[in-house]
Order: structure tokens, then sequence, then C-alpha cells
């Protein structure tokens, strides 16, 4: 991996020994997100009405993807946080997905595009997508950053996506491990067994 990402003291150092390597690095990410943000600002300039976009970043995977994103869209939007988790603690297998109340605010009749950081067996998304159209939007986008190439028994896709990637556990770029490595730059992978 490149040694500068992090620096080279020696606590960031063992951080580096659990990252086997960088998948995606930091000026491809930005490349991508301005290119998603340009697709994604033109199907809603023709579909949503003055002030009536509410963007729900799934946290806390999706919170970089996000902070990124929204400034590539130039637009009144509201953002609107939801709280979902899969991985709680050390797993790098899913538990199944636990999602927060969701949105105070009434959806009714806004345009409503939800982000998360990687559609993996695509539960999370789905269930997103469920309880946001529940609130009866006048309409429902979902932007990941990732899809991992795995076979899904879920039948909705995302309407946007950044990259597809291997079926390997990524951190950084807002995905963590326990927690860490949301911070780093780059997208990489974890070795595993986890050292
Ligand atoms: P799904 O419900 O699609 O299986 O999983 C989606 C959620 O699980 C994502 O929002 C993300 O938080 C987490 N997730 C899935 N794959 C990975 C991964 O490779 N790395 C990390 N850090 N999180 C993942
Ligand atoms: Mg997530």
């Amino acid at each position: 991996m490149r040694p500068s990402a992090f620096g080279a003291t020696p606590t960031l150092a063992a951080m580096h020994a659990e990252i086997d390597r960088i998948l995606i690095d930091r000026s491809a990410i930005a490349t991508r997100v301005a290119q998603m943000g340009s697709a994604i600002a033109s199907d809603l300039e023709r579909a949503c009405g003055a002030d009536r976009l509410v963007v729900v970043p799934v946290m806390t995977g999706a919170l970089v993807f996000a902070a990124d994103l929204v400034r590539t869209l130039p637009m009144r939007l509201r953002l609107e946080l939801l709280e979902a988790s899969s991985y709680p603690g050390q797993s790098t297998v899913s538990q199944g997905v636990t999602l927060g109340a969701g949105p105070r605010t009434d959806l009714s009749g806004s345009h409503v595009l939800i982000l998360d950081d990687i559609f993996d067996s695509g539960r999370t998304l789905a269930a997103v997508r469920e309880l946001v159209l529940a609130r009866a939007p006048a309409s429902v986008r979902t932007a990941v950053l990732l899809s991992k190439r795995v076979s899904r028994s879920v039948a909705m896709r995302p309407d946007y996506v950044g990259f597809e990637v291997p079926d390997e556990f990524v951190v950084g770029y807002g995905l963590d491990y326990d927690g860490w490595y949301r911070n780093l730059p780059d997208i990489a992978v974890l070795r595993q067994p986890v050292p």
C-alpha cells in the first residue's frame, strides 16, 4: 500500500498491518463521485421541484460519500440521516440489518435520494427503501459508491453505482472495521484473518 496514506508514525504503521492493499485510490474516488453527482443532478433537475429534494445518507458508512456527493449537487436540498447497522463490532460477515427510526421530517411529496456506502447482499438498501416508500414520497432514487460482485436474493438494484468491487471486506472512505478506518481516504481491502 502507499506508505503515505496515514503517515509513518508507529501507531499508524500498526494500522497498515491490517490493510492488505488499496483497491480504489482517493483520486479515482473523487473523479467518480463527481461523475455520479453530474448524472444524479441532471436526472433530479428534470424530476424535482425546488426544495423538495431530501437526501438520506445511511449512517455511518455513507458519511464521507454523502459529504462529497452533496457538494456536487447544485440544488437546494435537505439532509436526513438514517442509522443502519449490519456488521456490529468486529464482524466481517453480515449479522442482519438493524434500522433506526428514520427521517423525522415529513417525506410525503418529496423526491428522496438514498445514499449508501456499499451494496452487498442488498438487504440494507432494500429495507431503507421500504421504510422511505412507506412515507409517501414523490420519488425514491438510490446511489451507492460500491457494489460487490455477488449473487443476491433481493430484486432491487441501486439506480447509481460508483464502482463494482470483488467480494472482499473493504474499509476506508467511510467504511469501517470495528469502527476504525472510516477516515482512510482510499478504499482498501482488510487483511483476512485480521492480524
Ligand atoms: P448489505 O445489507 O447490502 O449486505 O450490506 C450493506 C451494509 O453492510 C453496508 O451499508 C455496509 O455498512 C456494510 N458492508 C457490507 N459490505 C461491507 C464491506 O466490505 N466493508 C464494510 N466495512 N462494510 C460493509
Ligand atoms: Mg452501512
